[in-house]
């Protein structure tokens, strides 16, 4: 089976105080030292099960600021990447990029080293919230970036959101919201701003500095989030994802529908579906570069921890990531990966949510009702 390959490359020009991803500010990094890991990395997996012999359908360059990096050091990381496993002939390679990072000709030698999808990192086209996140870009640097995105040959094009920020309102959201489609990118991702443990935001919001909005305040934004993006033709088709039609990103669409990942950088995740019973293994990769880098030097592998999925865990992964998704997933699709019928399995939970009117079930599969999308969370951990 083909399976996603991801590639974090963990630095960033400065840290944003939301940001709780594994990445550090660095006025100067390891380039060279990094790519020859990133590919020791790649050598080694490909001489090994579950990988070897096994094709590319997606890569994904995400961090930290993958921008950063030359287009060069990018290219020959795809490259190595095609030597050793193949890529499948519609490989999406998508890069994720800090709109002030770029210039028109980095992203033409981007596109040319084979990426085929942007990812922009816009979040807001209000200068005072982009300043609130922390963010080293305007609003103008966001607009310029997409169009010579498009100048230079990138048909797809994803920017990225964040609403529910301190100060903003309803009508700021709905604002960006129209800046961002104005850009004619072919996907827009649209994430609640949250605190989590560890960011500077965090530390603020105890020590009463920042007041997060009302959680009615940021339902109402997440609802008529989800009513305007439909509107102008992007389908939200998970819970954060919205895109033109056949535009949905297929490299998270691996992780949604829990299928095998190798994830290689600093800190980067894998999971490695076991065919036989429905289970996998997963493991990650040391989070600090320094020890990273030399570890995956010195033997093409900086793993530091992994852990069996079972298969009652691997029964409820599949179900929450999948019910991310709008369409779900087919009950056929849960019988043919663990060899028993969803109800069996879930029966007395999932009854009690279908007589909630949180899951529904349509041309037999199982699915989020909007009440569920709204009720999203609580209902993942029924299935942990
Ligand atoms: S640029 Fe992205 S990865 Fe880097 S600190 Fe900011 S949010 Fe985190």
């Amino acid at each position: 089976m083909p399976f996603s390959l991801y590639i974090h490359i963990p630095y960033c020009a400065s840290k944003c105080p939301y940001c709780d991803f594994n990445s550090y500010a660095a006025a100067s990094w390891p380039e060279e030292e990094y790519v020859r890991a990133l590919i020791a990395e790649l050598d080694r997996r490909a001489d090994e099960p579950p990988f070897l012999g096994e094709r590319l359908k997606t890569i994904f360059f995400g961090g930290g600021t993958p921008s950063l990096f030359k287009a060069t050091s990018i290219g020959a990381v795809i490259e190595r990447a095609n030597q050793r496993f193949g890529l499948e002939r519609d490989c999406e390679i998508t890069l994720e990029a800090n709109p002030g990072t770029v210039d028109y000709e980095k992203l033409a030698e981007l596109r040319a080293s084979g990426v085929n999808r942007i990812s922009f990192g816009a979040q807001s086209f209000n200068d005072t919230t982009l300043r609130f996140l922390g963010r080293i870009h305007r609003a103008d640097e966001t607009r310029e970036a997409a169009r010579m995105a498009h100048r230079a040959g990138f048909e797809r094009l994803n920017l990225d959101l964040i609403f529910a920020v301190p100060g903003q309102r309803l009508e700021d959201v709905m604002a960006d919201i129209g800046e961002a489609a104005a850009l004619e990118p072919d996907h827009i991702s649209a994430y609640n701003l949250t605190f989590e443990e560890g960011t500077a935001f965090f530390a603020e919001m105890r020590r009463g500095r920042i007041t997060p909005l009302a959680s009615d305040e940021q339902a109402a934004m997440y609802a008529a989030v989800r009513e305007e993006l439909p509107r102008r033709g992007y389908a939200m088709y998970e819970i954060s994802n919205y895109a033109r039609p056949g535009r949905e990103a297929r490299h998270n669409l691996t992780y949604w529908r829990a299928e095998t990942y190798l994830g290689i950088g600093a800190g980067a995740h894998s999971f490695a579906r076991d065919n036989s019973g429905g289970g996998g293994r997963r493991w990650w990769n040391e989070r600090g570069p320094a020890r990273y880098i030399a570890r995956a030097i010195e033997s093409g592998c900086a793993e530091a921890g992994s852990e069996t999925v079972e298969r009652a865990l691997a029964m409820g992964e599949f179900v929450f990531l999948n019910l991310r998704l709008r369409e779900g997933f087919a009950l056929d699709a849960f019988r043919a990966r663990f060899g028993q019928s969803f109800d069996e399995v879930f029966g007395a939970r999932a009854a009690r949510l279908f007589e909630g009117a949180m899951l529904e079930l349509a041309n037999g599969r199982v699915r989020l009702t909007e009440r569920g999308v709204d009720l999203a969370d609580s209902i993942f951990a029924e299935f942990i």
